[in-house]
C-alpha cells in the first residue's frame, strides 16, 4: 500500500475550504495550518496564467525529516504516511530545517506538527477532511498500488508534476497540469 494525493491545478479556485476543514478536523491552533494555498502567476502582461495549488506535506518516499529526527518521533507508518508522535518530540526543530517544503510547524504546545493524510479517517474508510470538503473536487487520494483508486486513475489520465523534484525526496503529492 502506498498512499498519495493528486491535486488538480486546473480546478482549484483557491477558496481555502481544504485549509479550514483540516484546521477543524485536526484541532490545528488558530494562526497555524497543515495545508495551505499557493498562488503562482506565470507569463507577461497581458498574457498571464494563474495557478492555484493546495499544498501540504508530500509524505515523501525519501524523508530527510525522519532521518534527522533524533528521538524517532518523526516516523513512517503503513502506506508511507509520515507522522510525528507528539509525546516523543522534543521540539528541536531538526525536521523543520530538513524539510525542503516547509511542511511542518511548531505547535504552541511544544512539539512539531504537520499533515497526517488524515490517517485516523482513512483507517475508518473515510476520505481525508480536505478531499471531503473540496467544492470543485480537485483533490484525489488513495492507494497508488490499487490500479482503480482515484489517485491511480487520475495520474494515468493526466499530466502531472511534483514540487521541487530536485530536492530528491520523491514527494507523493502530485499536481495535475
Ligand atoms: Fe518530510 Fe517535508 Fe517530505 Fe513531509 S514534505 S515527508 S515533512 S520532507
Ligand atoms: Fe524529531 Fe520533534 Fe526534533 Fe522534529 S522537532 S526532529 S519531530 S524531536
Amino acid at each position: 500500500m502506498r498512499y498519495a494525493m493528486a491535486m488538480d491545478t486546473k480546478k482549484c479556485v483557491g477558496c481555502s475550504d481544504c485549509v479550514v476543514a483540516c484546521q477543524t478536523e485536526n484541532n490545528v491552533p488558530h494562526g497555524y495550518c497543515r495545508d495551505w494555498i499557493v498562488e503562482n502567476v506565470d507569463g507577461t502582461y497581458p498574457n498571464l496564467e494563474l495557478e492555484l495549488r493546495s499544498e501540504r506535506c508530500n509524505h515523501c518516499d525519501d524523508t530527510p525529516c525522519v532521518r534527522t529526527c533524533p528521538t524517532g518521533a518523526s516516523h513512517i507508518i503503513e502506506g508511507g504516511i509520515v507522522k510525528v508522535t507528539h509525546v516523543e518530540c522534543i521540539g528541536c526543530g531538526a525536521c523543520i530545517q530538513a524539510c525542503p517544503y516547509d511542511a511542518r510547524y511548531f505547535h504552541p504546545d511544544g512539539y512539531v506538527d504537520k499533515c497526517t493524510f488524515c490517517d485516523h479517517r482513512v483507517a475508518k474508510g473515510q476520505e481525508t477532511a480536505c478531499v471531503a470538503v473540496c467544492p470543485t473536487k480537485c483533490l484525489y487520494f488513495g492507494d497508488l498500488e490499487d490500479y482503480n483508486s482515484p489517485v491511480s486513475k487520475v495520474l494515468r489520465e493526466r499530466k502531472w508534476k511534483v514540487n521541487a523534484p530536485e530536492a530528491g525526496t520523491k514527494p507523493q503529492v502530485y499536481f495535475l497540469i
